[in-house]
């Protein structure tokens, strides 16, 4: 069964949505770089204060710092069965970098899923938003709504919006994919790793199929 697995595709697309399924449905950990950015800025650590000022704008945290985050991340314990990465590799340096921490790993990654949607769409998924600042649940005021508005149906706090996840801010991060993040999807078919995904399904059907093809 493929374990080692990379999400790419734009923002909104569903990628975080179904990393989180698949990590509790398979047992492994779900590495999302952006939620470990968010997670040092609640920390008020000096890494999360200098991510702010580029995940507040929509841009691209510096490879050094996002690469040395995520090789701290590849070297826990719990990473030996497999992870799930959501939201890196972001660029083609971020991706020979994390090609060259697995070789000195002796890993290699099994499967790029790449989550695909369009523009307008995204930019609906995003604005409607809303997340869970204790447990990380996902919701959207339209397509998945909490039982009661503005409330986590696991543990009841109230629901917030990402500041990036504004109209402004969604075009900013979606110029930056198309400029950065895109040549990745060739990268990976020269590859023979890529594998489209259509986000614009049931998140139960789009994981359906996730799971046929990593053969669980
Ligand atoms: P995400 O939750 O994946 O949409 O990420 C939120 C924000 O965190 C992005 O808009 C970037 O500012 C930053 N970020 C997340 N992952 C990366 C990455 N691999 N490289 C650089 N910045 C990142
Ligand atoms: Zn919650």
């Amino acid at each position: 069964m493929k374990k080692r697995m990379i999400f790419v595709g734009p923002p909104g697309a569903g990628k975080g949505s179904q990393a989180k399924i698949l990590s509790e449905a398979l047992n492994i950990p779900h590495i999302s770089t952006g939620d470990m950015f968010r997670m040092h800025l609640k920390n008020q650590t000096p890494l999360g204060l200098l991510a702010k000022s580029y995940t507040d704008q929509g841009l691209l945290v510096p490879d050094s710092v996002t690469n040395d985050m995520v090789k701290e991340r590849l070297n826990q314990d719990d990473v030996k069965n497999g992870f799930i990465l959501d939201g890196y590799p972001r660029n083609p340096n971020q991706a020979e970098y994390l090609d060259q921490l697995l070789g000195s790993l002796e890993w290699q990654i099994d499967v790029v899923l790449n989550v695909t949607s369009e523009d307008d769409i995204i930019i609906k998924r995003i604005t409607g938003r809303r997340t869970c600042p204790v447990c990380g649940a996902i919701y959207h005021i339209d397509n998945h709504p909490p039982k009661v508005e503005g409330i986590c149906d696991n543990d009841g706090s109230p629901l917030v919006q990402r500041k990036d996840d504004t109209e402004e801010t969604v075009k900013r991060r979606l110029s930056v994919y198309n400029e950065e993040t895109f040549p990745l999807i060739a990268y990976y078919q020269n590859k023979g790793l890529l594998i489209d995904v259509d986000g614009n399904r049931e998140l139960s059907s789009i994981t359906k199929d996730i799971l046929e093809i990593l053969g669980a």
